[in-house]
């Protein structure tokens, strides 16, 4: 059998190094006799573990000593849900730049809680899809906070640059490009993302929350998503997603041997550059989003009719490469390459991809 190489969106591929390591010590961890799955999450063990995890994070990211990380439940949508809440002592309203899908996703669940008004939206140019510049003056009076989504998963489209929305709290979804290059954590009031893509198994979100925030929750925030509960509990109010919290701390011990986030944002640069230039040199191919905005995580194409799209999907699994059909809403074909992915599957692909147009033109 050759290699598969596994292009899903999410629940993403790990890397292969952090399964060995999570499959080696899955019954005995560390001479304990049991298998991590199977601690008490109040055992000092645990908590070793557990905040080992969190200063690895710290680590790669450098965050800041007034920011608060905790891991949460619910995912991604968890936090759809959890920020409105928790930051509605601020403000009547939140603003939204939406990008796509994702952003759409955060706006209309805020909309429960408080105004969720659309300050800026995706714009075509020169037919391209394009995110416009957004500048503080777009922001409401009463707003609670600014909200956009960094790389919009389903769509392909990332934004680099960081929004400039004055003095209110910024808050990002990353979701789907958290720890695939530095970032400034101080230019954020809240950084959130479900942990599926780059950070580990599904149902974990890692928050990351400046401090002066924690204390603007409304009185019905469930206590389990309110932030100053979970900080106090060290995340630990209720009992924690532990063996997913232990694989992503495998996932940051990993990234740390790479060489961290801006040696891991050099690959991923790399391995975004082949396929986008697999895509333009080859007529066959096309992607709908501005040069500015590729995504370096999610790379969309369609092929020139949707007739080809099956036998794309069959002949490039039976060639070992899993899981490109693109998202339903959008049509075409989707290669997710995560930090996870490494370069060889990128180049695999790419393979395909222009013998397969050479055999369909
Ligand atoms: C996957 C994803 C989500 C949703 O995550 P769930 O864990 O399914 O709730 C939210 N935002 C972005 C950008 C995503 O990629």
């Amino acid at each position: 059998m050759s290699e598969i190489y596994n292009f899903c969106a999410g629940p993403a591929m790990l890397p292969a190094a952090v399964m060995q390591k999570a499959q080696a010590e899955f019954i005995n961890w560390q001479e304990t006799g049991r298998s991590v799955m199977e601690l008490s999450h109040r055992s000092k063990e645990y908590i070793a573990l557990a905040k080992e995890a969190e200063q690895d994070l710290r680590d790669l990211l450098s965050i800041p000593d007034n920011y608060k990380v905790l891991f949460a439940q619910g995912g991604g949508r968890g936090q759809f849900s959890a920020v409105p809440m928790n930051l509605h002592g601020r403000g009547k309203s939140a603003d939204f730049l939406l990008t796509g899908s994702w952003s759409k996703g955060a706006q209309q669940e805020a909309e429960k809680f408080l105004s969720a008004n659309i300050v800026s939206e995706v714009v075509t140019k020169d037919g391209l899809t394009a995110v416009p510049k957004i500048s503080a003056d777009m922001m409401g009076a009463d707003s609670a906070y600014f909200h956009y989504c960094s790389n919009e998963t389903v769509d392909g489209i990332e934004i680099d640059e960081v929004p400039d929305c004055g003095d209110l709290p910024l808050v990002a979804d990353m979701s789907s490009n958290i720890l695939s290059k530095p970032i400034d954590v101080s230019k954020f009031g809240v950084i959130y993302a479900g942990a599926q893509k780059n950070i580990g198994p599904s149902g974990l979100a890692v928050v990351i929350v400046r401090d002066d925030l924690l204390d603007f929750a409304m009185p019905e925030t469930p206590t389990f998503l309110h932030y100053q509960t979970m900080d106090k509990f060290d995340s630990m109010y209720n009992t924690p997603p532990t063996y997913s919290w232990y694989l992503a701390g495998l996932v940051f011990k990993w990234l740390k041997e790479q060489g961290g986030l801006t040696a891991i944002a050099k690959i991923n640069a790399q391995k975004a550059a082949l396929l986008y230039g697999c895509i333009d040199d080859t007529p066959f191919y096309s992607n709908k989003v501005h040069p500015d905005f590729r995504s370096k995580m999610n790379v969309t194409f369609h092929l020139p009719s949707t007739e080809l799209d099956a036998a794309f999907l069959t002949e490039a699994e039976e060639f070992g490469l899993k899981a490109l059909k693109g998202h339903r809403i959008v049509g075409g074909m989707r290669a997710s390459i995560y930090n996870a992915m490494p370069l060889e599957g990128v180049i695999a692909l790419t393979d395909f991809m222009r013998d397969f147009a050479r055999r369909n033109s």
